[in-house]
């Protein structure tokens, strides 16, 4: 797509002067070649209108074909037909639906894929909404297991957030986790109590690195101790963290071992990482060529930077893997029982865009090594897709995989105390991540195993500088869509990448006729927004500014001096 145009036609719906079908047919489509040089990989575009786009795809051409070479293909097509046209989601059920309740948010950070508390309307979901965007999703096919993701803006600020996370449970939906930057967590210990009681499993925390220079762009003085009061909060409740990390070249880069490092010493609290190279969208849509340079990240430099902050062998060219391959645990679930009302959960997304790594972690001393350290995960991959292939049912399927754990350890290389039966522990918390069909998963998945198998995710999300419609084709990451009007007219899942760099969220959000902020404010009154570096007022934390000192201007910007 041509960054430009896009604007363009978007502003047009937006003033009347287009139809929706401008954005979602070919308009504002433009070539793009994909090449090798100097061993990186540039993507190039030339739009007749407004001239040459590139921007980088991988720092290092080996790993990104790699990931490519390794990439088991899509999912089965999806059933339901899109509104989307050329933007539409064609393959798979989406591994997680991500459900905005509101755009509001008590923070306003530097960057924001969704522009908080700027752009200058509030869209809040109905409860009504929301339960119709999750029944719509329960018959989604294929049917999968996928997991709800409520998010926002901060999704905790919404009045329906746990009548939400009651309702998806009470359809049967157990995947269940709210995205949060963690201050209304911090704020009331009771929160995550009463989210635990409604069905709520776990809990997206974002965090950019582990001091709080690395979180500067957050904008909030104090936020590691918001980030750590939090995670104490959720995790007596029953639940643990998967961090949330936001990564820019220049920014925080050079801190994402010791994101790792935390999270491998705090297993008990945090399941896993998800890294997230900064997507150019909301706030940055206009950013400047040159400064887009400086901070694109990509997931072969996020590879190479892990390994460069870790003391363990962690190799890219060996530890990571296309996330569509962790599939290979879904379909050997499936065919163990596929008597199951819905498939095993699958992350088939593009291997450009989505890639894992497996660590294990010693409970008791929070060390850590990558499996391929001492286990061929390659191989091993590739003996279950033959086993899945050969079919002979549950008995000898079981055997078969038993045999290949078995082939493709090396004692010699494991960590001390690492017996062979762990590797079956470890492989059963592989099929819990697959498979929630079974008796209160959502214990069975936090239960404290003295080897803890930790995935550290990356997923690299689309800007209109590096957008592929192909690799939208197959997203996983999708957008509970309630429509473009209040009559729930198209009703459907788009992809985050659509939704936020294409343009949906602004037109869906405008159509739909959201309050701007005066209005909101005058019929809903304004809630602390915490910006400039200020404090948040926690216990046993030194304060600046009282939450009732933060105030919202006309513009929607709150600040206390
Ligand atoms: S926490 Fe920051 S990035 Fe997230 S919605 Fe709020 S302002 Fe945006």
């Amino acid at each position: 797509m041509c960054p430009k145009c896009v604007v363009e036609i978007r502003d047009s719906i937006v003033r009347g002067k287009a139809d929706i079908e401008a954005l979602t047919e070919n308009l504002g489509t433009i070539r793009a070649e994909i090449v090798e040089e100097a061993d990186t990989v540039v993507l190039r575009k030339i739009c007749e209108r407004h001239g040459p786009f590139e921007d980088t795809l991988a720092s290092d051409a080996q790993f990104f074909w790699r990931m490519e070479n390794l990439f088991p293909g899509a999912d089965l097509p999806r059933k339901q037909v899109q509104s989307y046209g050329i933007h539409s989601v064609k393959y798979g059920r989406g591994s997680y639906l991500i459900v905005d309740l509101t755009t509001r948010c008590n923070m306003k950070c530097d960057t924001c894929f969704m522009d908080a508390n700027q752009i200058g309307h509030v869209y809040e979901a109905t409860f009504e909404e929301i339960k119709a965007v999750l029944d719509n999703a329960a018959n989604v096919e294929p049917k999968r297991e996928f997991n709800v993701l409520f998010s926002g803006g901060e999704p905790t600020l919404s009045p329906h957030f746990l009548e939400a996370v009651a309702y998806a449970k009470s359809i049967g939906l157990d995947r269940i986790h709210v995205a949060t930057n963690g201050i209304t967590f911090a704020e009331d210990p009771r929160l995550a109590f009463d989210a635990r009681a409604a069905g709520l499993h776990g809990v997206y925390l974002q965090c950019d690195g582990m001091s709080d220079d690395k979180n500067a762009h957050r904008r909030v003085g104090n936020y590691l101790d918001v980030k750590r009061l939090a995670l104490e909060h959720i995790c007596a409740a029953g639940m643990s963290v998967t961090l949330q990390v936001t990564v820019a070249r220049g920014l925080n880069n050079d801190g994402v071992g010791e994101i790792v490092q935390f999270a491998a010493k705090n297993i008990d609290k945090v399941f896993g990482v998800v890294f997230q190279p900064v997507m150019f969208t909301g706030r940055d849509e206009q950013i400047a060529d040159e400064r887009r340079y400086e901070l694109r990240y990509t997931l072969s430099e996020l590879a190479t930077d892990l390994q460069a902050q870790s003391k363990t062998d962690w190799k890219p060219m060996r530890d990571w893997f296309p996330m569509a391959c962790y599939g290979i645990f879904s379909t050997y679930l499936d065919m163990l029982d596929p008597s199951r009302g819905r498939g095993s959960i699958s992350a088939s997304g593009h291997p450009d865009s989505q890639i894992f790594s497996a660590l294990v972690v010693n409970r008791d001393t929070g060390d850590w090594v990558p499996v391929g350290s001492f286990f061929n995960v390659e191989s091993f991959l590739n003996d279950v897709e033959a086993v899945v292939s050969n079919a002979r049912g549950p008995v000898l399927s079981k055997a078969q995989v038993a045999l290949a754990i078995i082939r493709n350890f090396d004692s010699t290389m494991a960590p001390a105390g690492l017996r062979v039966r762990d590797l079956f522990t470890l492989l059963e918390q592989c099929t819990l991540r697959s498979n929630c069909q079974v008796d209160d998963w959502s214990s069975a998945v936090y239960k404290r195993d003295q080897w803890r198998m930790l995935i550290i995710g990356a997923s690299w999300f689309q800007d209109l500088f590096n957008y592929e419609l192909h690799n939208l084709e197959m997203s996983t990451a999708l957008v509970a869509d309630p429509g473009l009007d209040k009559t729930g007219k198209g009703l459907g899942e788009v992809s985050f990448s659509f939704k936020n760099a294409g343009g949906w969220r602004q037109l869906s959000e405008r159509l739909r006729q959201a309050p701007s902020l005066s209005q909101w404010h005058s019929t809903h009154g304004r809630h602390a927004i915490y910006a400039n570096d200020q404090l948040v007022p926690i216990q046993g934390v030194p304060q600046k500014a009282a939450a009732s000192e933060v105030h919202c201007d006309k513009e929607g910007i709150k600040v206390a001096n």
